[in-house]
């Protein structure tokens, strides 16, 4: 195959806030894979805290091979073989990951839902994300969100604060919020006030609540919190699904942080397994990877797949979201086409 991969960065709508930062731009990197004439499409999204760049993705990239694969197809000797390349660098490998899928299923004429099995009217309804702001820009952004059913608050910063945030998007709309407090909240007791009075407002789970370093005290808070605790930080890979086990309700998948399509389907395989509920969620990433991960979405509870409404520069067209329903295109491969 033919790798050929260039830095791109995605230029935010509004500024976007989470509980350690506020940010106006996300670097990324797009990849193509080209072989027979078929060219597959890849996207590593690399918000800055989670320590990957444009430069160590191609730092990362250059150290795969693309020629040496004869076979596309055997995903289960390629995967590996560039997991095993560095330890790190998730979005980098999701990047070869999703364009590998695109491929396979543009060289299949079928689209991932399909391949899997998956009936594309279950794609559920995903949330819309409003990031922590003046209350002013909430309320604006809240009305905005008027199409979306679900929507995401990003707490996280202090009580009052947090309390203010919910107040005001409470003041425009009664619809069901999820909150995602992105290890936010230091003590225990305070993070079970929260829950129960977040219980009373028609939230209907808590993600990552606490430090993931805190698995003692978030075991303590599931226990008691009348709200579903999921798991965003403290689960990032498969191997990791387990340890969620008595310490939260369920899960949240990104493709950025574990590798890609085919190990996010093993961890929602395992999830299920041991009973876990599941999100699928992303990074302010294009149409390319939100497509990628939408193939996924007739398998999960809840969906995060506002990414690519996030960003004003969209390099391409794909899954779109109809009455708050993700829609999947009728298109091969991951469905993204190229503006
Ligand atoms: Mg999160």
């Amino acid at each position: 195959m033919r790798l050929r991969f260039y830095p791109y960065t995605l230029e935010l709508a509004h500024a976007f806030g989470v509980a350690s930062n506020t940010r106006t731009t996300t670097p990324a990197m797009m990849v193509e894979l080209e072989q027979d004439g078929i060219t597959g499409y890849g996207e590593a999204a690399m918000p800055p805290y989670l320590g990957e760049s444009q430069e160590s993705a191609a730092k990362f990239l250059g150290l795969f091979d693309a020629n040496a694969i004869t076979d596309p197809f055997q995903l289960e000797e390629i995967l590996p073989q560039i997991d095993a390349l560095a330890s790190g660098n998730t979005a980098a490998k999701a990047a070869l990951d999703i364009a590998l899928h695109d491929w396979i299923g543009k060289r299949l004429g079928a689209p991932w839902h399909r391949l899997w099995g998956l009936d594309p009217a279950r794609a559920p309804v995903t949330s819309f994300t409003i990031g922590i702001d003046t209350p002013e820009i909430v309320r604006r952004k809240t009305v905005e969100a008027a199409p979306y059913k679900i929507l995401k608050v990003k707490l996280g910063r202090d009580r009052d604060t947090d309390r203010q945030l919910i107040a005001t998007i409470r003041e425009v709309t009664d619809k069901p919020i999820t909150v995602d407090a992105n290890q936010g909240w230091r003590d225990r007791d305070e993070a079970l006030r929260m829950s129960e009075w977040l219980a009373g407002r028609n939230v209907v789970f808590i993600e990552q609540p606490m430090p993931k370093e805190q698995v003692d005290d978030t075991a303590w808070l599931r226990t008691r919190s009348p709200l579903p605790l999921i798991a965003d930080e403290s689960v990032q890979r498969l191997t990791d699904v387990p340890k969620a086990c008595g310490v939260f309700d369920g899960i949240n998948i990104k493709l950025m942080k574990c590798t890609g399509l085919r190990e996010a389907h093993k961890m929602i395989t395992l999830a299920r397994a041991l009973n876990l509920k599941v999100m699928l969620g992303c990074m302010t990433e294009t149409s390319c990877a939100i497509s990628a991960a939408a193939q996924l979405s007739p398998l999960v509870d809840w969906a995060d797949l506002d990414g690519a409404l996030l960003i004003k520069n969209d390099l391409f067209t794909g899954a779109t979201i109809v009455d708050g329903h993700i829609t999947l295109p009728d298109r091969p491969g991951i469905g993204a086409v190229k503006r």
